[in-house]
Formats: structure tokens, sequence, C-alpha cells
């Protein structure tokens, strides 16, 4: 074996993706509220809102996402883009994460 292919067949540490063990660890910290798929709670007193799973205020569908980390369904004052996690998850995972600096 040349040490060329010895080079080439070494696993780096995945370094601008640390996704996968993040993830794992998350779903470790997060308790997973709602399966992935399934819909959020209607508004019993308003026709075609939804509740948000997060600030409990009845939103339009078109308005909330469900979180891939806990399943909870959050409005857009709950969702943060930059993770595309609820606001309650969004929070665990920067502590979670490397500072970006
Ligand atoms: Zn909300
Ligand atoms: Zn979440």
């Amino acid at each position: 074996m040349t040490p060329l292919k010895r080079n080439w067949l070494r696993k780096e540490p995945p370094k601008s993706n640390p996704e996968p063990d993040l993830f794992k660890k998350l779903k470790g910290e997060i308790t997973v509220i709602r399966k992935q798929g399934e819909p959020p709670l209607k508004d019993p007193h308003s026709f075609a809102q939804y509740i948000c799973d997060l600030c409990s205020s009845p939103r339009p569908i078109t308005g909330q996402r469900q979180c891939v980390v806990c399943g909870r369904w959050a409005c857009s004052d709950c969702w943060k883009d930059e993770y595309y996690t609820c606001k309650s998850c969004a929070g665990i995972i920067k502590i979670n994460s490397i500072p970006p600096k």
C-alpha cells in the first residue's frame, strides 16, 4: 500500500457538517412532542386555525411549521429559520453547537 492510498482511505472527521452527531445528541435532550407528519392541534374556537405548540396562539396553518427535532408546530414567532426548528430547540442547538467564530 502506498502512503498516498492510505491517506485517501483515512477517514477525516467532518468539519463542515456536524449535524448527524448533533442531531443524535439533541434527540437525547429534547422530548419529541409529536411524530413527524402529525397534524397540529385545531383551534376549537375558530375555523381553519391551528394552535401553535409553543405559544398556544391560534394561527392559520400556512403560518405554522413543524419542528424537525421535537415535532411541535410553531408559528412564525416561534420558528427559527436559522436552524429550521422551533425556537425552543434552536436554543438547545445553540448551546450544543460550537460558536461560529
Ligand atoms: Zn407560537
Ligand atoms: Zn422543536
